[in-house]
């Protein structure tokens, strides 16, 4: 026997949440995952970064490989010795030839193991606001498929059973046949009055739900295609009462992020929270300076230094990173002082559990150089800013006029990042994306050359741009970016909170 191994694994219905932790485990050991079109392809993410990634989705008739190509394709995989993710959309087992798999592993003498997901007829009734099950309406509950051909002389649903017989009934893969399901269980004494819903895409941004009875389902689900669940039972009802999911704040409004990849998590996290379907475009990236000289010297004779000026979380990052390349530590430090821009710059130094002497009130140089000048540090003080290469020259000089020594450092560098996803262009034209956001001004400027200057004024009137702050607000303009807000508080949180109120 090799000493592969397969793990058939439910990747859940789509929220990457919704993936068990086993799962997960899986997916970050795995020597090769092997997905289906059902899986969120965010959840690959997680994979090694020399795993090995198949993609073998089957989409309606359309079939990369067929049901024996993969079954060998996993069983050859697995002779390598390597372990193998079969990663399937929902749970495994449950119309998801999970058994089928493991029969075939089996006769190949090849062990595996099967771990459970959360199928999509539990979950996406939930996200539409339907409880499966309700003590009221239901005792009882069914998965069954929609798949069979109606022209079938026998069919394997015993539908004079099921229609009369169960309370709560989900049909899988039945869009093509819902007026055949419709008509069914209608035939066998399901009132045409019973609630129906049709949820296509469930859990995920763009879960669209129709809901009508047995009666006029047909016609009001006419534009839904698959991937669909049809829930048919009093428990529809629900609906009108605990429809959560698409009822969050941003739910159904699609929004670019423009900041660079390492940057884009707690953005995109609360974006994705509030319901919207989030489109990470980095169009910076952040790199080693050319010459690490310049900082390195600064920071062998920092004793002659005051103040330490931050003005961005990678300024941090960078001149910490290389202290300690140059065998020092924060015991080297002792008596400067730290100025920081931002709470999120703030909250980087503080967990390095040095304190911030100087917070300014706005997150904005001419704030910065407000809150030393009340302190009465400016004059006489020697500053050092680990910043950007293109960092503005604004701070630097309005600190030497005071009477300051500064020495304004190339830290990091900004560069443009390499496009990835260019179809946000098709996106951005046809109207389907609602914001796109500049975190900073390099983020805009970036922006416009990855998108073409020639498309800026298409795209224009069908997208809303919005702002960090007043400095990036003003790059913006000068590109002929059209802002429609700017927010209030210049944060993360604060473009939130000025989003949430454009779309309302
Ligand atoms: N193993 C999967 C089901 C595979 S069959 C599971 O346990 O969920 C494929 C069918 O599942 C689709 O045709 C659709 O009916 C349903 N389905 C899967 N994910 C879905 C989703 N996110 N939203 C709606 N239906 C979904």
């Amino acid at each position: 026997m090799s000493s592969g191994i397969v793990y058939l694994v439910g990747a859940g219905p789509g929220d990457p949440g919704l993936l068990t932790v086993k799962g997960r485990e899986c997916i970050q050991k795995g020597d090769v995952i092997i997905y289906d079109y059902l899986v969120n392809i965010v959840l690959i993410n997680d994979a090694r970064k020399d795993a090995e990634l198949i993609y073998v989705g089957k989409q309606g008739n359309q079939h990369t490989l067929e049901q024996d190509e993969i079954n060998q394709l996993i069983v050859d995989k697995a002779k390598e010795n390597k372990s193998i993710v079969r990663l399937k959309g929902g749970d495994p087992c449950v119309f998801g030839r999970g058994g089928e798999e493991a029969l075939f592993l089996l006769e190949n003498n090849i062990p595996f193991e099967i771990v459970p997901g959360i199928t999509a007829a539990i979950a996406t009734p939930t996200y539409a606001g339907i409880p499966v099950t309700f003590r009221r309406y239901t005792s009882t509950f069914a998965l069954i498929t929609g798949h069979e051909d109606p022209t079938k002389p026998d069919s394997d649903i015993d539908w004079a059973k099921i229609s009369t017989g169960i309370g709560t009934l989900t049909f899988y893969m039945g869009v093509k046949n819902l007026p055949y399901i419709v008509e069914q269980l209608v035939k066998h004494g399901r009132s045409k009055d019973t609630p129906v819903a049709v949820i296509r895409w469930g859990t995920r941004a763009n879960q669209e739900t129709v809901t009508g009875t047995l009666e006029s389902i047909v016609e009001n689900a006419k534009s839904i295609k698959a991937p669909a669940i049809t829930i048919v039972g009093e428990v529809v009802k629900l609906r009108e009462k605990l429809n959560w999911f698409e009822n969050r704040k941003l739910f159904g409004k699609s929004i670019v992020v423009t900041r660079s990849r390492d940057q884009v998590s707690e953005f995109s996290e609360k974006l994705t929270c509030l319901g919207a379907e989030v489109i990470e475009f980095p169009t910076i990236s952040i790199a080693e300076p050319d010459d690490f000289t310049p900082l390195d010297n600064e920071i062998k004779n920092i004793e002659g230094t005051d103040w330490l000026v931050f003005t961005s979380v990678n300024g941090v990052d960078s001149f910490f990173d290389r202290i300690f390349a140059l065998g020092k530590d924060i015991r080297d430090l002792k008596g400067v002082k730290i100025c920081a821009i931002g709470p999120a710059t703030s909250k980087r130094i503080t967990d390095l559990h040095l304190n911030v002497d100087c917070k300014p009130p706005k997150y904005v140089a001419e704030s910065i150089v407000e809150a030393l000048k009340s302190m009465g540090e400016i004059k006489g003080n020697k500053f050092l800013m680990p910043r950007a290469d293109i960092a503005r020259s604004f701070l630097p000089e309005e600190l030497k006029a005071l009477g300051a020594t500064v020495s304004d450092i190339v830290a990091y560098k900004t560069v443009i990042a390499e496009p990835r996803n260019l179809k946000i262009l098709d996106r951005l034209k046809d109207g389907s994306i609602d914001i796109v956001t500049f975190t900073s001004s390099s983020t805009a400027r970036n922006f416009v050359k990855i998108i073409g200057e020639e498309n800026i004024p298409a795209i224009s009137d069908k997208v809303r741009f919005l702002s960090i702050g007043p400095i990036t607000t003003e790059t913006a303009k000068e590109l002929g970016l059209n802002i429609a807000a700017e927010a209030e508080e210049y944060t993360i949180p604060g473009l939130v909170d000025i989003i949430i109120k454009e779309l309302q």
